[in-house]
């Protein structure tokens, strides 16, 4: 039976009938047909893929009598299987699914997605090389866009919430993604994405809403995981998840490509420099053993010690590329020339960068020098193989330096001689013939070949072998043209293979050196970091904490090092801290926007620097170690979890309480707000005893419920403190100290008529108020 035959059966199955539907138009090509998990191929196929893979061929029910020959692979791991076939010189259609199999009324359709050639492989090697190439998703909910930004080659994927079209706008400037995605209603926003199209020349394609269905995260535990590492709030924005989701669902379904090289899911803002990155990192792990601090300080306080050094350092610092990526591109080999020109001149900033840390003339800093690996081998390296300014595209030579390779230099020769060989030669052709006209011409479809008139037909030598007749011409070749033109001509595409493959060798050699990058990048990210904080602590007047071991705070004349510098309007006004052993629960009290949760964060902010090695804003600082922090600020809104905003305080609270150690800080603002007074009240009330008789944390508890001031007859570890304002005839000042003591009134109407209440009512609220009082 053949294929005709088996194709007009009416018997076919309809499955079977699709399939021949399709392969109809792909005749050439092996047919990979998506069903379910795999890719099955049929008939001839299914005997060739067998043959080739080295596969079991079984058989498939196709309503005759004979079952169709079938084999197939599974869908996970059809990258393997496909670049075998394409290696034996095969091309391959890929026919995906393209309805969900739950929701589709008959049978799920099916179109070819993917012709997978020899040629299409080397072209997106060739297209990985030039630069990232991502894909941008877009959601747009009707107020926000949801972004997804991801290069699968380098494994990068990055995210953000944006709130308008401007800067979407400079997002495309400035990652150039090759594809956009995104969801139909985005044609109702003020982006133009026809615009983008035609002037980026991306491919953009809208998703169906399938695509965007939170449902589908249950078909990948990998990107649940990926998603829960995301610590960023705008995480729980659906916008952002579906874009995470399609763009998730469009690489894998559409281009077949497993995601599992993806380590995390970034902010766009993340994209900092090397030491920024490490700058967040330090101070999202402080260190808890004191050495270690102290180490750290000591660098610091070398650095401080002159700034024109420093500056110095910064200057050779902004010089040096982000290693971190350049080498990721290496390893991946993903790397083009100009990464490796980067590398290098990232290179050439190290040994300066050891010479500046060395005039620090200090044990730390000379520590930090001594460290540094300048990598000569592979500066030399780069500099002897690639020339200073190397083109994108790594297939059209000009790549290698003039000297490093013989053959290279050779075939330039080549090219250049060229050039006089041919005007040499008909020079010569002349005088031997003594045909006055003869000339060499170039065409591009017969090469080089002599030209003589019809009139010298006659004088035309033996050796010359005609080629081409023209009207009254003809045209001749000889060996030794055959072969210098072979030579030229040839020159030019041999030196472009030649010049990859030496940069392939260049670029694996330097990829021998990727753990020694990968330190060099550690160290100079903790120099940056170092750097950074001396130069905070420099301009801010920071000092050095230190430390004891007696389980006690104190801070001379602390600052908010962030209020400090936004609020301008006001002059900061410092406070001391003396947080000990004994009394080691303070409750705060004091009038609404008095300072209380300013200085609370303070001192939660200092001591969190002191324990990343930083220097301190204040005039003095010793302190302990403290091995967590716990804040519970404020009375945030967090509805969008579905859960009140008192329930998720009091889980807070409980995760703190069961948590704490006596060696924490536990920062408590005003807990308890969101239900009735004295349920609330009681709650902070015994939540103040549970820490005073079983945690022993330090503990700063800001409240607004003066009762909570008695507490300090009553437990030993509580002492009172309040922020002063001071009041006359009504009307309060805010001077930001804090004092011993609890506050004598709440100072509520008088809040209430410096934010502008009429007069007529905070008269008539003073009345209630002395009315009330005397009930009591
Ligand atoms: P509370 O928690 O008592 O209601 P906040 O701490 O929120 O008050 O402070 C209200 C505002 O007062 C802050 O936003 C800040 O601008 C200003 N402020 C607080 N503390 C100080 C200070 N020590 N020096 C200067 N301004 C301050
Ligand atoms: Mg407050």
């Amino acid at each position: 039976m053949t294929s005709i035959d088996i194709r007009n059966n009416e018997n076919l199955s309809p499955l079977m009938k699709q399939y021949f539907d399709i392969k109809e138009q792909n005749v050439d090509t092996i047919l990979f047909f998506r069903v379910g998990d795999f890719y099955e191929t049929f008939f001839e196929d299914a005997k060739t893929v067998s043959r080739t893979l080295n596969l079991v061929l079984t058989g498939k029910e196709c309503g005759l009598e004979e079952r169709a020959p079938m084999c197939g692979v599974p869908y996970h791991a059809v990258d393997t299987y496909l670049s075998r076939l394409i290696k034996h010189g095969y091309k391959v259609a890929i026919a995906e699914q393209v309805e969900d199999p739950k929701t589709a009324k008959g049978l799920v359709k099916r179109e070819v997605k993917r012709i997978v050639t020899p040629g299409t492989v080397l072209a997106s090697e060739y297209l990985e090389e030039k630069s990232n190439n991502y894909i941008l998703s877009i959601y747009y909910d009707g107020i926000k866009f949801g972004i997804s930004l991801v290069d699968f080659s380098t494994g990068e994927f990055y995210i953000s919430s944006i709130d308008s079209s401007k800067k979407l706008y400079d997002i495309i400037d400035k990652y150039r993604p090759t594809e956009i995605l995104y969801n139909n209603f985005l044609n109702f926003s003020s982006f133009n994405i026809e615009e983008i199209k035609n002037k980026y020349y991306v491919s953009i394609s809208v998703l169906d809403d399938s695509m965007y269905d939170k449902k589908r995260l249950k078909e990948s535990d990998y990107l649940n995981s990926l998603i829960k590492k995301i610590t960023n709030e705008v995480i729980k924005e659906d916008s952002v998840l579906f874009s995470i989701i399609s763009v998730y669902l469009y690489i894998r379904d559409y281009q077949q490509k497993d995601l599992t090289h993806i380590e995390h899911i970034d902010m766009i803002e993340d994209r900092t420099a090397m030491g920024g990155r490490m700058l967040k990192h330090i101070i999202e792990s402080p260190l808890i053993i004191k050495e270690d601090i102290v180490f750290r300080q000591n660098v610091i306080k070398a650095l401080y010690s002159s700034y024109r050094n420093l500056s110095e350092l910064f200057e050779y610092l902004s010089a040096i590329y982000d290693l971190e990526r350049i080498n990721a591109r290496i390893n991946m080999k993903n790397a083009n020339a100009k990464d490796l020109i980067a590398l290098k001149n990232s290179l050439s900033s190290v040994p300066y960068i050891k010479i500046v840390l060395k005039n620090f003339d200090n044990e730390y800093t000379n520590k930090l020098a001594n460290e540094l690996d300048t990598l000569k081998d592979v500066y030399d390296l780069i500099d002897k193989a690639i020339v200073d300014d190397p083109p994108y595209l790594m297939h059209d030579g000009n790549i290698i330096k003039d000297g490093f390779d013989k053959e290279v230099d050779r075939l330039r020769n080549a090219k250049v001689d060229g050039e006089t060989w041919i005007p040499e030669l008909e020079k010569k052709e002349k005088e031997k013939t003594g045909i006055k006209n003869l000339k060499i011409k170039y065409s591009r479809l017969t090469g080089y070949l002599f030209e003589i008139t019809n009139a010298y037909k006659g004088e035309v030598p033996d050796y010359f072998i005609r080629k081409q007749t023209l009207a009254n011409a003809e045209r001749y070749a000889t060996d030794e043209l055959n072969k210098l033109a072979d030579t030229i001509l040839s020159a030019g595409d041999r030196l472009k293979v030649l010049e990859y493959e030496i940069f392939q060798n260049v670029r694996d050699k330097v990829m021998l050196a990727t753990n020694r990058i990968n330190k060099l990048s550690h160290d100079i990210s903790m120099i940056d970091a170092f750097s950074s904080l001396t130069k905070v602590a420099y301009d801010n007047h920071y000092v050095c904490p230190t430390f004891n071991d007696e389980g006690r705070i104190y801070i001379k004349d602390g600052r908010h090092p962030v209020i400090e510098k936004i609020n301008v309007n006001e002059h900061f006004v410092s406070n001391d801290t003396l947080i000990t052993k004994d009394k080691f629960i303070h409750i705060i009290t004091g009038p609404n926007m008095a300072g209380k949760s300013t200085y609370m964060r303070q001192i939660a902010i200092i001591v969190l620097m002191a324990h990343i090695g930083s220097f301190v804003p204040a005039t003095s600082c010793d302190l302990c170690i403290v091995d967590r922090i716990f804040t519970r600020v404020g009375a945030s809104d967090d509805l969008s979890r579905g859960r009140s905003t008192f329930m998720v305080e009091m889980t807070e609270v409980a995760s703190i309480v069961n948590e704490a150690t006596d060696k924490s800080l536990i920062i408590l603002d005003e807990i308890g707000r969101g239900t009735s007074t004295f349920d609330g009240m009681s709650i902070a009330w015994s939540v103040v005893e549970y820490i005073n008789d079983k945690i022993k944390a330090k503990t700063l508890f800001a409240t607004h419920y003066h009762e909570l001031t008695e507490l300090e007859n009553k437990i030993s570890g509580v002492e009172n403190y309040n922020v002063v304002v001071e009041e006359n005839d009504g009307d309060v000042k805010f001077i930001r100290k804090i004092e011993k003591g609890n506050a004598k009134k709440s100072y509520g109407i008088a809040v209430a008529k410096l934010a502008g209440l009429p007069n007529e009512i905070i008269k008539r609220a003073n009345e209630i108020l002395v009315q009330l009082e005397k009930k009591e």
